[in-house]
Parts: structure tokens; C-alpha cells; sequence
């Protein structure tokens, strides 16, 4: 459905970034477009959360949506396909999704249910992963593949699965481990299906550079593999070695890192056939990034391809690779998670209350104030256009002399807000015209930086921990007003008590900005903000800084006449769960406050009807939500 979108759509930079998912609606409020149903009238997000909230669900929250999730296995596989039918490639493509990535259940069933028709599988990395792909049907030819470090418990898992029909890939990650296999395998009488982990020694750009290159902690190198190799033949094993497995990095920026890398992998792989060594699989690892910014470029938090020509790059690579050494096309698997799982995730919270750094009005001088206030209120008699970067100066100097004068006791507190207050008032207007003069965008950058504190609903160390951690970037969008140009610009604080806990980059059309443009808070309803494409690596990273639990959950799948369907809601932490995680018993809380309660009574300190009040205030407190309520 195409229609006029709101002015400050562009400004978000919606369509650069939104691969479709989301579009604004005339009203201003942001939507989901289901990519399934292009047809489909989009859906207010700002009605899913007054549903929501009818329903007692409140923010902040995570919001999944099914069909996103749907559309990026649908175009990895479906781009995998094509690149092969185009190519004459003689071999499928038989993806894995990494469940280190998004191990919730909720997403892990969806991705089985759906990636079933594509024979999509799943990557474990640990033993509780492998514990959760073997609950999963996967369909007959569907692979799990096993990476990550495994002892003779892992392994004897592994193998036995096969009994039930898994196709269970044990990757090899060192000489050792597969002294370890070697055993079990021997004690079960079973033939493993064995992969081994190459280290790559081409070094991709971007974040995850250190993840690649011979320094990476994971895969053998050269002598390594020959050892191994050696080991298998002579313990009769080398018939089971199906697979060749090599891991880049995640969020691999640019396409041509993807076909450096796989021409070595294909490397490995020829050399490795014509030691006799019977590989049917190359398995490129994950890598495949996600657009965060739209600029479609390789930069660290964009790329410059889209899923379609990542698979042809690989597919492409490939088949020049095996043809020219006359091997055999081998089965191609990718474990791609991020770009699998990112979109379909969104985190909304409300925003609590501002404090802002200008003020609409000034207060009088009075007759005895110190001179300099005089001064700094007749700022505003010669704040024009073109002498804005003086007033500027000028009014950062009186202040700043008023406040030093306050020190050291010659201005009294109420003076001293009477300042404080001019000063804002002149920031305002110095502000507005800063906005507004092409001239002065130098100056207006300067400004945006001195922006208001709008104090959201949130923690950033348990929903958005790369932002704290690596500078991971998230498209963050108002979900109403767009259809108003915002008045006011400003970062983002979460509600820990700590300074690192805030938003302060933000993905605005065209550039990275050190505040975000933002409406006055309206008084007769909620404001929501959306940070978009958390689905991978955010839910299990977050930690409980300040005991902040995990937020409420809601999955919901887009109807195609505008509606939606409540899937599945997993309530947030409460207080007595987050204390349970830190070595507390709420039950012992609870009694010890008790307590103290009934010897405040017994010393005459408190009426008895008070305990009822007091005591209920605490086991409310305790099963209630961690956030603000
Ligand atoms: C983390 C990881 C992945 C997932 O990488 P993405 O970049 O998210 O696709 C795949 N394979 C291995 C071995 C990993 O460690």
C-alpha cells in the first residue's frame, strides 16, 4: 500500500533503513507493513500498544513479529535457490540458524515451523543448544551442526541423535577434540558425521575483525588439520568427515570479504578432497550482516549488499572454485543469525519525563540583583541572526560568572535560578534560530549536542547491551507525532543510576547524530519510542544492572485485514525473580521486613493497623514489574 508519507518519516530515515517493514502513516503514527502481504493496510504501532496496555500488558517491551521473522528466512533460503538456479550450481543450499543468536523459544519454534520447507537446521555452539536443537522436528534432511567446544558428554549426545533419525554434525575444532570423538565413537560403535573448523587466514574489516585471521580463538590451522586428518584415517574414521566449516565474524560489512573468504575456504576444501578426505558439505559460517543505518555501504554499522547478492557472491565463488579443481558442487550452509533474527524484534518504551535546556520565558531582573544577571538578560536585545554564535558566547560567559559568584557566596540561591532560568530562556531562541539560519549549521551541530534529557522507561544494559558494549547502532523512531515536525531534540537516559546508561547516536537520515529530534511530550498520552532490529544478540547479552529484569515479551503475527494476533506474551521479570537470581529468597525478604514491622508494634512505634499497610506495600513492591509502572 503506498500512500503520502509524514514529513518527519524521511528525517528517521524510515525508507532507508526499513527494508519495508515500516512506512508512516498520514496520521504520524509509525506502522508494520507486512512484507507477505504487500497489500495489506500497515499497522499502527501506537494502537498495538493501547491494545497491549487494554490487554495489562505495559512497556517497556519487546515486541516480535512473526511475519518479519518469516520474510528473512524466506529470502535467505529463496535467495540461496535462485543464486543456484541461475548459476547451474549442482548442490542445495541447507542453512542452519545459530541459536547463540536468539535462543528464546519463541523464536527458535517459529524459525523450525517455517524453515521447515526450506529444510532449514540449527546451529548449537554449546552443550544447552544442542539440548535445545534435539527437542526441535526438523525435517529429514534439515542438518544440525555442533561447533563450539565439546567434551565426551556433548559428543556422546551428538552421535547417539543420529539413532533418531539427526542429521547431527560434530565440527572438529581441534586435534583434541577429536582424540575425544574418536573414543566415544568407539565406545558407542557408532560412526560420528564429522565436520572440522578451518581458520581463514584473510582478516575481514569491521567489528568483528579480531574473530578472523590465524589469531581467532576457534579452528585448527594448516598442521592442525593435517594431524587431524591423519588421526581419522588411520582410526578407520575419515569415511564420516562430510563437513568443512569456517566462521568469519558477524556483520561482515563489505561483499568482498564474503568472496576473499570463500575462495580460501574453497581452498581448503579441494586440497582436503584430493587427500581422499569425502567432503559433501562447505559450511561458510555466519557473518551476513543487517543494514542498521541504510546507508548501504561498508561501514561498521551498514553493508553494502543485500541478502540476494551475498548468496550470489557465495554461490558464484563457489562453483568457479570447484569447477576449476574439478570437485564436485558441495551442499552449501550458511549460519546466518543476526540477519535472520534482527528485524523481527523491537523494544518500546515510553518516555517518563524531560528535562529540558532551554525555558519559553525569563523572569524579571529585580532592582538588587547583581549587576551581571542585568547583563545577561540584555542578551536578548541584540540576539539576531547573524550575531547568533556571540550571543552564544556572551551568554555561556555571564551564566558562568554567576555561577562562580554563587560559589563563593556573593549571589544567593534565588538570584541564582533566576539566572539559570534567563539563560535558558535566551538558549531557546539562540536554538530556534540556529535551526532555522542555513548559515549556521556549524553552530546548530554544536547545539544539538546540549540537547534535553528525555528519561525513558528502559535499561540499556538488559535490552540494548551492544549499545553499552561494542556501539552498536539501533534505528530509534517516535511511534506518533511524525505527521509534526518535532520542536525539540534530545538523548536518551534509561532509568539505572548510571551515566553510561543513555542513547546518545542516533540514525537520522543521511548522518549520525549526536541528538535526536523529538516532539514536546504530549500531556494527555503516553510517548513511545521504538529502537528497531534487536532480534539478534540482545535478549540473553542484557545483564541486571541495578536489578532491571527481563522486560515483557509479546510475539504477534499481522493480519492481513490491519489486525494482529496476540501469539504468545511472556511477562516481564519481577522484583522477587530478579532477587532470586542475586542469592535472595523473597520469602526470607519478606519475613525479615516483617520482622522489624512486628517490633516496631511491640515498641510502640507503630499502630497495629499499620502492618496490614506496610506489609502490603512490600509483597506489592515484590510481585510487581522491575520497570516504572
Ligand atoms: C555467532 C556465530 C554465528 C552467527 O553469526 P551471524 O553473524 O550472527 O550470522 C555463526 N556461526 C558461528 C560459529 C558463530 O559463532
Amino acid at each position: 500500500m503506498t500512500h503520502e508519507q509524514p514529513l518527519s518519516a524521511n528525517l528517521y530515515g524510515l525508507d532507508r533503513w526499513g527494508k519495508g517493514l515500516l512506512s508512516a502513516l498520514p496520521n504520524g503514527d509509525v506502522a508494520l507493513c507486512d512484507p507477505a502481504h504487500p497489500d495489506a493496510p500497515p499497522i499502527s504501532l501506537p494502537e498495538i500498544m493501547q491494545d497491549l496496555q487494554q490487554r495489562g500488558i505495559a512497556s517497556p517491551l519487546v515486541l516480535r513479529v512473526k511475519s518479519f521473522l518469516e520474510a528473512e528466512i524466506r529470502t535467505l533460503n529463496e535467495g540461496f535457490a535462485e543464486a543456484i538456479q541461475r548459476t547451474g550450481y549442482r548442490a542445495p543450499y541447507r542453512g542452519v540458524f545459530p541459536i547463540k543468536v536468539n535462543q528464546q523459544a519463541q523464536v527458535v519454534d517459529r524459525i523450525v515451523e517455517f524453515g521447515r520447507q526450506y529444510d532449514y537446521g540449527l546451529e548449537a555452539g554449546s552443550k544447552p543448544e544442542l539440548v535445545i536443537a534435539l527437542a526441535h522436528r526438523l525435517s529429514r534432511d534439515a542438518l544440525i551442526v555442533c561447533n563450539g567446544v565439546k567434551d565426551a558428554e556433548f559428543v556422546r549426545l551428538a552421535i547417539l541423535s543420529r539413532r533418531l533419525g539427526f542429521n547431527t554434525v560434530i565440527v572438529l575444532e581441534s586435534p583434541k577434540e577429536a582424540e575425544i570423538v574418536i573414543e566415544v565413537a568407539r565406545e558407542l560403535g557408532m560412526d560420528p558425521l564429522l565436520g572440522v573448523r578451518v581458520k581463514l587466514t584473510n582478516q575481514i574489516s569491521g567489528k568483528w575483525e579480531s574473530s578472523s585471521g590465524d589469531r581467532s580463538a576457534f579452528g585448527m590451522n594448516t598442521d592442525q588439520l593435517m594431524r587431524v586428518v591423519d588421526r581419522l584415517r588411520h582410526e578407520g574414521l575419515l569415511h564420516c568427515l562430510k563437513l568443512q566449516h569456517s566462521h568469519l565474524g558477524s556483520q561482515v560489512p563489505d561483499v568482498n570479504d564474503v568472496r576473499r573468504a570463500a575462495t580460501e575456504a574453497c581452498r581448503y576444501f579441494t586440497e582436503l578432497v584430493g587427500e581422499g578426505v569425502p567432503l559433501t558439505h562447505l559450511d561458510l559460517g555466519g557473518g551476513l550482516g543487517v543494514d542498521y543505518t541504510g546507508e548501504k555501504r561498508a561501514s561498521e554499522n551498514s553493508i553494502n549488499y543485500s541478502m540476494a547478492e551475498y548468496a550470489t557472491a557465495v554461490v558464484e565463488t563457489v562453483a568457479y572454485a570447484m569447477d576449476e579443481a574439478a570437485v564436485d558442487h558441495p551442499v552449501l550452509i550458511t549460519e546466518s543469525g543476526r540477519a535472520v533474527s534482527a528485524t523481527s524484534s523491537m523494544l518500546i518504551f515510553d518516555v517518563l519525563e524531560s528535562t529540558l535546556y532551554d525555558a519559553p520565558d525569563a523572569p524579571a531582573v529585580q532592582p538588587d540583583d547583581h549587576h551581571l544577571l542585568a547583563d545577561l538578560a540584555a542578551v536578548s536585545g541584540y540576539l539576531v541572526a547573524d550575531r547568533v554564535q556571540e550571543c552564544w558566547n556572551d551568554a555561556r560567559f555571564y551564566r558562568d560568572e554567576l555561577r562562580a559568584l554563587f560559589r563563593r557566596g556573593y549571589v544567593d540561591l534565588r538570584q541564582m535560578a533566576r539566572a539559570e532560568r534567563i539563560y535558558l530562556s535566551l538558549m531557546a531562541r539562540i536554538k530556534d534560530i540556529a535551526r532555522t539560519a542555513e548559515a549556521n549549521s556549524e553552530l546548530d551541530k554544536e547545539l544539538q549536542k546540549i540537547a534535553d534529557v528525555y528519561h525513558c522507561n528502559f535499561s540499556v544494559f538488559q535490552s540494548l547491551p551492544d549499545v553499552w558494549a561494542i556501539d552498536q547502532l539501533h534505528p530509534i523512531v517516535p511511534l506518533q507525532m511524525l505527521d509534526q515536525a518535532p520542536d525539540r531534540r534530545a538523548v536518551l537516559s534509561d532509568i539505572t543510576c548510571d551515566s553510561d546508561g543513555k542513547l546518545d547516536q542516533f540514525i537520522l537520515d543521511g548522518e549520525i547524530a549526536p541528538s535526536l529530534p523529538v516532539h514536546s511530550l504530549p500531556e494527555d498520552r503516553p510517548y513511545y519510542l521504538g529502537v528497531f532490529f534487536v532480534g539478534a544478540y540482545q535478549e540473553t547479552l542484557g545483564d541486571l544492572h541495578n536489578l532491571f529484569g527481563d522486560t515483557n515479551v509479546v510475539t504477534i503475527d499481522l493480519r492481513p485485514d490491519g489486525g494482529f494476533d496476540l501469539l504468545h506474551e511472556q511477562e516481564g521479570d519481577t522484583i522477587a525473580e530478579v532477587l532470586s537470581y542475586v542469592e535472595y529468597d523473597p520469602a526470607d525478604c519478606l519475613a525479615a521486613f516483617r520482622k522489624m514491622v512486628d517490633e516496631a508494634i511491640s515498641a510502640g512505634g507503630l499502630k497495629a493497623s499499620d502492618r496490614k499497610t506496610l506489609i502490603g506495600a512490600y509483597r506489592d513492591s515484590m510481585n510487581g514489574y522491575t520497570y516504572f509502572e
